[in-house]
């Protein structure tokens, strides 16, 4: 039997705290090159992978991301594509759950596996998360079962568990245990073996990476709570330019039934403008219908948002607005699930 090539791994230092080593003579933290990391981490060198690495000019902290940056990795993924296996995207955690959900948009007909990860603390501290986080990450990045790769998609691996990239929320600031993936299985767990959730990962049926890099961040969010004024609902709904509007509703989609809340959205959604319902709860979905409070956004037109993160509803509405669809295209695409961040029944 032939022997088995040596899987090829590209990791992508986008910035972030993984990255950060602190410098002997002023104590800050600075980015490191791909040298001192696997000073750092001396495993990396045993790996039955060829690992090669990228460093962005100016790593960043991730809640400077952007999503011009969002293009620079998709370009970066996009030209190494047939060179390597997998890939690895180091990023800050903050808004790591952004990024994947952007890139599971902007890679159309992706089949390897992207592995976004990061870390609470720096590489150089001794009780750092990061060199697990990376170690496995690379190894979940080399994975192959018959010569294929056991996972084809935008993923994030942290503390032992692997993630739908899109599905992920960063719900703590503090622990290492720092995401979760409330409406979706987790695709693997590190144990002794890695253990993969077949039935969960996503099957491509489309072989063919295209990748997507118009991205329209018209978007503005409103937010609602008890008491919020008429005054502040209209400085968010009539903000000059917008294409949508991200509504952030009470349990299962739910509003208040006021008429001018109703009417201010009824006028928005007359202007062409997208006005997409996700909920506040972490876990759960909208049903736009099942109370009173939810049936009239229905009629007037707001589009129901599932089980949505809020996260992967402003990227995947930049990601079509981006398109430049029309807005009945943009609203039947937001119904449809794209990169499996959906769940349809
Ligand atoms: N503020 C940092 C960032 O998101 C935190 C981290 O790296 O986890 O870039």
């Amino acid at each position: 039997m032939a022997p088995q090539q040596k899987s090829k791994v590209l990791i992508i230092y986008t910035g972030g705290t993984i990255g950060m080593i602190q410098d002997p003579h002023s104590h800050s933290l600075k980015p490191f090159d791909f040298n001192a990391l696997t000073a750092q981490i001396p495993e990396l060198k045993k790996f039955d992978i060829e690992l090669s690495s990228i460093s962005f000019k100016k790593p960043i902290d991730s809640s400077n991301m952007h999503p011009t940056v969002w293009v620079e990795i998709a370009n970066t993924i996009k030209t190494n594509y047939n060179k390597v296996d997998g890939f690895v995207v180091l990023h800050g955690s903050d808004t790591m759950s952004f990024t994947a959900s952007s890139l599971s948009f902007m890679l159309q007909g992706l089949n390897k596996p992207i592995i976004l990860t990061g870390s609470q603390l720096p590489i150089g501290i001794i009780r750092t998360d990061g060199k697990e986080n990376i170690i496995t990450a690379i190894e979940i990045a080399g994975a192959k079962h018959k010569g294929q790769p056991i996972v084809k998609e935008v993923c994030i691996y942290f503390e032992y568990k692997l993630y739908r990239g899109n599905r992920t929320i960063k719900y703590n600031s503090q622990h290492f245990d720092a995401f979760k993936s409330p409406n979706y299985p987790v695709l693997a767990e590190a144990g002794i073996e890695i253990n993969y959730n077949k039935h969960a990962l996503l099957k491509p049926k489309n072989k063919k990476l295209n990748v997507y890099t118009e991205l329209n961040n018209d978007i503005a969010v409103l937010k609602l709570f008890p008491g919020i004024s008429k005054k502040i609902t209209q400085s968010i709904l009539q903000t000059k330019g917008i294409r949508a509007v991200v509504m952030e509703t009470f349990g299962a989609g739910n509003a208040t039934t006021q008429d001018w809340f109703i009417d201010e959205l009824k006028q928005t959604i007359k202007k062409g403008i997208v006005v997409l319902n996700v909920t506040q709860c972490q876990e759960g979905e909208v049903m736009q219908g099942k109370y009173e409070t939810s049936a009239q956004l229905k009629k007037i037109g707001v589009i129901g948002g599932y089980d949505l993160t809020f996260e992967a509803a402003v990227t995947k509405l930049m990601f079509l607005l981006g398109q430049s669809k029309s807005t009945k295209e943009v609203i039947k695409q937001l119904q449809k699930n794209i990169s499996g961040e959906l769940t349809m029944v």
